[in-house]
Formats: structure tokens, C-alpha cells, sequence
């Protein structure tokens, strides 16, 4: 951290502050140029709390050098965290697809799609059992009856399950029939859910909510890990702005920006991203070439009766060539040596 003083700060300003910051044990280096003064502290700046320097006389400043999340920072911990999800490695240079429909409707429905789910390739099966939706009028989902359909689906077909848990409440339950908990964009800082998930025993897949930046993501990614969980997956899912066309804007240039500040994994949601089928391959192609280690995608074995999001739905047709055509690009670029070799 730097204080930046005013052009017109006295010595008294600047000892002032030196005093806040050797009372708290650390360092201060006061450095005088012709135009600015600026002080450097030194050392675990935690040690000086919440200090408004601002509001000191004689402060113009201060300036964040290191970063407020050190769990989830490459900084602290240079080596890539693989996760295992009851096996299914993510960040190991696989690539992991999670495939399914948005919101369990019923066991039929669901079995259709794990079924499609496994025949294309993917490892994992998703399905929402309690969905966050924009109006309270829209499907909410089937809840408990609903993860224990995906429970039995894994049983029949061996997929991991992943699933959103959206209260407190029902972290426990999901956890009890689920692999991997995903916390949805619209809870990303619902702060007490996120230290319930860093208490389970399960990995979390945090989606990027949808205007945060990189800094409040890897933020929040913290406070489930500063609960003791470092099984944490990140997923891109599109974030708002001023585009109506798609129904958010995917940022792929988060994989290469969050591969450099953190070790955690990170998977590409391009059915969310766009919320158009017809763009949802050739997301997935591009999201394989920027180095991400998976895809979660929505599929449905009819999307045109789909209770939630059929329009962003692939068909089993469209998700079976979109599997073939990912496949493809990756081990082309691993046999090119062109995929981000993990640190
Ligand atoms: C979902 O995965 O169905 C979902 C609601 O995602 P998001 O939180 O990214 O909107
Ligand atoms: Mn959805």
C-alpha cells in the first residue's frame, strides 16, 4: 500500500502518518520528489485494519499495491489447483463438459438428457433443482424431488452431478445429493452463503455475477475459502452491458485474465453467456482455444418445452456436433502444444 500525499501536505502530515504506520508494527518509507511525496508501508498491511488514510490531513490517497484476496491469488500460491469432483479432475488440463437441462423438470425428462449428456462425452450432468428466476411467477424448480432425481441419474449413467444451491438453508441437502455446488451469478455476494459453502465438504463452482468485475469475483471466491474450502471452481457466464441482442455479453477474455491472477480453475458457460442457441457453439469452440478447463452447457431433449431457458437450450443434435467439433479442437491444440500448459 502507498499513501499519496497532497502537493501541499506538511511534515507534520507526513509524520502523522508515519506514526499510524509504525504504531501498527510495520515499515514506512517517506519518498519527496519535486512534485509528490508519497509514503510506502512495508510489511502485512492487515495490521492496519480498516486506518482511513484518506481522511487524514495532508492525504490526497491510498493506494492498493497487493491484492485484498490472497487464498484465490496466483501471488500466494503460483501452482494451479486441480479440483476433484468425486474423481473428475478439473484444471488438470482435461477438458471438463457439464451438460444438462437448465432446471430438473421431471425423473423422464431428466434421464433423457443425462443419457444424451454421457453419449457426447460430457463427465458431468447438470440441472437446476431450486432456480433463482427473475419473476417469482416462473418455474422454481422441484427441490428436494429434483436432486434426488440427479442422484439416482447418477446412478444410472455415472455422471457427476452438479447443481445451484441458492439459501443457507439447503446447503447441507444439496451437498447430501450432489458433487459439485454451483453458486449462481445472482448470489455470488450473498456473503453468507458463500461462508456456508466454504464449510461444506463439497467443491463450489462460483459463476461470475452478473456486473462484477474480476476483483469482486475472485473476491468472493475468498470468502468461501477463508472458510476452509479451497475446492473452488470459477465459471464466466456472461456479465450485463449495453448489448439487448445477446442476453449478456461473455467476457472470454476473463480465462486468460483469471488464469494470470489466480490458480484456481475456471469453466465457460456460453449457454447463459449469449442466451441464443444458434451462438452457443461457437462460443464453446472459442472458450476451448482460450485455455479454460471446461464448459457448462444447457441442454434439453425438447427445448421448445422447456419450463426454463429453452431458448439458450441446445437439442441433443446440436449438443452431440457441438461435442464432436470440441473434442476436436482440443486435442488439435494439444497436439500443437498450443493449449495454456498449467503452472
Ligand atoms: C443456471 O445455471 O441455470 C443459472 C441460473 O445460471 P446463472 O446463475 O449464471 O444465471
Ligand atoms: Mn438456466
Amino acid at each position: 500500500m502507498v499513501i499519496i500525499m497532497n502537493p501541499d501536505a506538511t511534515r507534520e502530515n507526513i509524520e502523522n502518518v508515519v506514526e499510524v504506520i509504525e504504531n501498527a508494527g510495520l515499515e514506512a518509507k517517506v519518498m519527496e520528489g519535486t512534485q509528490q511525496k508519497i509514503v510506502g508501508v512495508i510489511g502485512d498491511k492487515t495490521k492496519l485494519g480498516q486506518t482511513p488514510f484518506g481522511a487524514m490531513d495532508g492525504v490526497e490517497k491510498s493506494v492498493e499495491i497487493s491484492k485484498s484476496y490472497k487464498l484465490a491469488s496466483r501471488e500466494f500460491h503460483p501452482k494451479s489447483t486441480v479440483v476433484d469432483v468425486d474423481g473428475v479432475k478439473i484444471g488438470d488440463g482435461n477438458f471438463v463438459v457439464m451438460a444438462g437441462p437448465c432446471a430438473v423438470e421431471s425423473r423422464e425428462q431428466l434421464f433423457e438428457a443425462a443419457d444424451i449428456a454421457k453419449k457426447g462425452g460430457a463427465q458431468m450432468l447438470r440441472g437446476g433443482a431450486y432456480k433463482p428466476r427473475t419473476s417469482p411467477y416462473s418455474f422454481q424448480g422441484l427441490g428436494e424431488e429434483g436432486l434426488k432425481y440427479l442422484a439416482e441419474a447418477k446412478e444410472r449413467t455415472g455422471l457427476k452431478i452438479v447443481t445451484e444451491v441458492t439459501e443457507v438453508e439447503t446447503v447441507e441437502q444439496v451437498a447430501y445429493y450432489s458433487d459439485l455446488l454451483q453458486i449462481g451469478a445472482r448470489n455470488m455476494q450473498n456473503f453468507r452463503l458463500l461462508k456456508e459453502a466454504g464449510r461444506c465438504n463439497k467443491p463450489i463452482m462460483l459463476k461470475r455475477g452478473i456486473s462484477a468485475t474480476l476483483n469482486e469475483w475472485l473476491n468472493a471466491a475468498e470468502y468461501i475459502m477463508n472458510e476452509g474450502n479451497q475446492n473452488v471452481i470459477l465459471c464466466e457466464r456472461g456479465i450485463r452491458t449495453y448489448e439487448t441482442y445477446t442476453r449478456n455479453t461473455l467476457d472470454l477474455s476473463a480465462v486468460p485474465a483469471v488464469k494470470h491472477l489466480s490458480h484456481l480453475p475456471i469453466v465457460i458457460d456460453p449457454s447463459h453467456g449469449t442466451g441464443k442457441w444458434r451462438m452457443v457453439k461457437p462460443m464453446a469452440f472459442a472458450a476451448v482455444a482460450s485455455g479454460c478447463d471446461g464448459l457448462i452447457m444447457e441442454m434439453h431433449p425438447n427445448p421448445a418445452k422447456a419450463l426454463s431457458d429453452g431458448a439458450q437450450s441446445l437439442t441433443p443434435e446440436n449438443y452431440l456436433s457441438l461435442m464432436d467439433g470440441v473434442k476436436k479442437i482440443h486435442s488439435f491444440l494439444e497436439d500443437e502444444g498450443l493449449l495454456l500448459k498449467t503452472v
